[in-house]
Formats: C-alpha cells, sequence, structure tokens
C-alpha cells in the first residue's frame, strides 16, 4: 500500500509499504479522510522529540473497520466491532493508569503516545488501530450524518473543546480569538456555541483573516498590521477587555498583548505553543494580581473530548464541512503539507481512497 512516511526534518517519503496485518486486540482500518495540521507541517521542518523514524504520519483520522483482531473488545456503548464500522480515532493515546490519567486529566498523561508518532498513522491506506487506543475507549462510531472528512476533524476539535473548558469560555463572554487558522476559526464557532456574547477575530495577515472572517463570521475582526490589537480590543469593549483571549498562533507577542486586553478575572489560554528556543514571554505580574488575571494552558484533548467533538459536529452546534477547503488524494499528501505550511488552507484533508467517497 502506499504511506506517507517521516525519515527526517525535510524527509518524508510517499513510498511503496506492506500493508499492515491485523494482531488480536487491534482494528484494521481503511483510511477514508485523515487531514493535514500545523504539527504536521512542524514535524515536516524541524521533527518532533515524541517521533520515532521511520513512521507513518497522519493524526486527524476516520476510517472504517476491515478487520476486527481477536478480543478487541467493544464500543463504550457495549456493542462489538465489525466490519464496516465507520469509526474516527483519538491522536493523543493516555495511559489511562497513571495519577493524572485517574484524576480524569488525561490531556496531560506523561505517558502520553500519539498516532502518527509513536505507532503508525493516517496518512496511510490502511491503518492499525493499536490495543492501546482501544484500552482508552480512543474509537468513536461516526454519527451517520457525517463524512469521514467533518470526522475528521474531530480531533482538533477536541482540543479546542479542552481549551475553552480550561478556560471557562460561557454564557455572555467576550471571547477575542488571536490567530485565524483553522484552529482559531474552530475556536470561533465553540465560542458561539457556548453562548459567547461577543467575538472578536485577530490576524496579523487582513487577507487569511478576511478569509476566514467570511466562514466563521466573528462579531469584529482585528487585521494587526493595520490596528494596534490591544487599542482596538478596549475600544471595542468600552474599555473594559474581553474575559477571555485565546492564543491560536505560536506568538510570544500575542501571548503579551493577549495579557493586557483582558478584563478584570479574564482568562488568557495560552492554546498554541511556542517555539521551543524561545518560550519565555514577558508578564507585568501585577496586572494578573490585582486583576484577577488567570493565565491557562492547554495540552491536546481526551477521548471523552474527540467523543464530544463529534457530537457537537453532528448536532450542527458546531459545523466544519465548510473548513475543508482542500481535499487531496494521497498521492499530494507532500503538497497539501506545503499548502498549510503557506496558509492557503482553511483545512487540507488526505482522502487515501477517494474513489470509494
Ligand atoms: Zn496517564
Amino acid at each position: 500500500m502506499k504511506a506517507a512516511t517521516y525519515y527526517a526534518p525535510g524527509d518524508i517519503r510517499l513510498e511503496e509499504v506492506p500493508e499492515p496485518d491485523v494482531a488480536p486486540g487491534q482494528l484494521k482500518l481503511r483510511v477514508r479522510a485523515c487531514s493535514t495540521c500545523g504539527t504536521d507541517v512542524k514535524i515536516s521542518r524541524s521533527g518532533h522529540p515524541n517521533m520515532t523514524p521511520p513512521q507513518i504520519m497522519g493524526h486527524e483520522i476516520a476510517g472504517e473497520i476491515v478487520e476486527v483482531g481477536d478480543g478487541a473488545g467493544s464500543a463504550s456503548d457495549g456493542t462489538g466491532w465489525a466490519v464496516g464500522d465507520r469509526v474516527q480515532v483519538i491522536a493523543a493515546i493516555p495511559d489511562g493508569t497513571c495519577p493524572d490519567c485517574l484524576a480524569g486529566h488525561q490531556a496531560i498523561c506523561p505517558n502520553q503516545l500519539s498516532m502518527g508518532y509513536q505507532f503508525p498513522g493516517g496518512f496511510a491506506e490502511f491503518m492499525i488501530v493499536p490495543r492501546e487506543v482501544l484500552a482508552v475507549d480512543g474509537v468513536t462510531r461516526i454519527p451517520e450524518n457525517l463524512s469521514f472528512a467533518e470526522a475528521s476533524l474531530a480531533e482538533p476539535l477536541a482540543c479546542v473543546i479542552n481549551g475553552q473548558e480550561l478556560a471557562r469560555v460561557g454564557e455572555g463572554d467576550t471571547v477575542v480569538v488571536i490567530g485565524s487558522g483553522p484552529i482559531g476559526c474552530l475556536h470561533v464557532r465553540l465560542a458561539r456555541a457556548r453562548g459567547a456574547a461577543s467575538v472578536i477575530l485577530v490576524d496579523l495577515n487582513a487577507d487569511r483573516l478576511a478569509a476566514a472572517a467570511a466562514l466563521v463570521a466573528p462579531d469584529h475582526t482585528v487585521a494587526t498590521e493595520a490596528q494596534d490589537p490591544v487599542a482596538t480590543v478596549l475600544e471595542l469593549t468600552g474599555g473594559r477587555g474581553a474575559d477571555v483571549v485565546i492564543t491560536a498562533a505560536a506568538s510570544g507577542a500575542a501571548q503579551e498583548q493577549g495579557l493586557r486586553m483582558l478584563a478584570r478575572r479574564g482568562r488568557l489560554s495560552l492554546f498554541g505553543g511556542l517555539a521551543k528556543d524561545a518560550p519565555n514571554i514577558t508578564v507585568d505580574a501585577n496586572l494578573v494580581h490585582y486583576r484577577e488575571l488567570t493565565l491557562v494552558g492547554v495540552n491536546g484533548s481526551t477521548p471523552a473530548h474527540n467523543k464530544r467533538a463529534l457530537e457537537l459536529i453532528a448536532s450542527g452546534a458546531v459545523p466544519v464541512a465548510d473548513l475543508i477547503t482542500h481535499r487531496l488524494p494521497l498521492d499530494d499528501v507532500l503538497d497539501a503539507i506545503e499548502i498549510v505550511a503557506r496558509g492557503e488552507a482553511i483545512k487540507v484533508t488526505i482522502e487515501p481512497h477517494a474513489a470509494l467517497a
């Protein structure tokens, strides 16, 4: 079968590899959609500390079961897995047994493994769902009204849900989202679904911002090439500031600006991580102190967040179909990563069996 294998930074090969065999406790999937994200770009440029090359990439996975290994268990609804089941797969795999997992914080499991990092991922015609994924209820049936492509966006949406839960986005909030890529777009839509009164979308690049705003319709946009984001948000909120600022960009400057545009009791969600050689920002601790501000981190998602994401997409609360701007065959996966790198797409989905769609 064909697969996209990471060997080293700058060396990803679309190559012919043996089709995997299912072992006891596993499922074998025909990958029907695997979406591409900024992390794939990062891996292609500079690798990833958790990556064990050579490794098949791709972690936003949806497919259909073609083989059920002996003792592969059953879904959380108690029904067994069957050939033909349409399923979505988690990306980050907690161990489910450490103190953090037992406390319900599976997203920060220190023993976390990942699809496409330690296990072969979804940029392939077929893929094995390891028993480690099934052990933590990491496979979910795709609701009938959803396409595989839409279901593949459950993984990034799951991370967005985790972020907004931790930042306590809720009814009546003014929410600022900095960064208008796919994650920023999902944040705008989820904030609305959670009852935000006003959503302001901010980006450096005016063209990218306009394209995103045309889809997700924030109440206001701020293009920071031309406008000071802090002054503009304060002006838009009558001097009060925002209840929540979410930085969906790898920018320390955005994090520093975010802190200065918060209302009293505001929460700054550091959603996007920074480059590992430049992780420091400057924080006015007195601003945090006197205004009772909260800085909150977020790291991926849990299996439960993935299930909630599928439900939100299926119910129409967070539509995603229109965010998929490009659908490409597996042969074009290297182009897909470059399209994401150039910021030309919102979401690029790889369909290894496009003829079946
Ligand atoms: Zn754990």
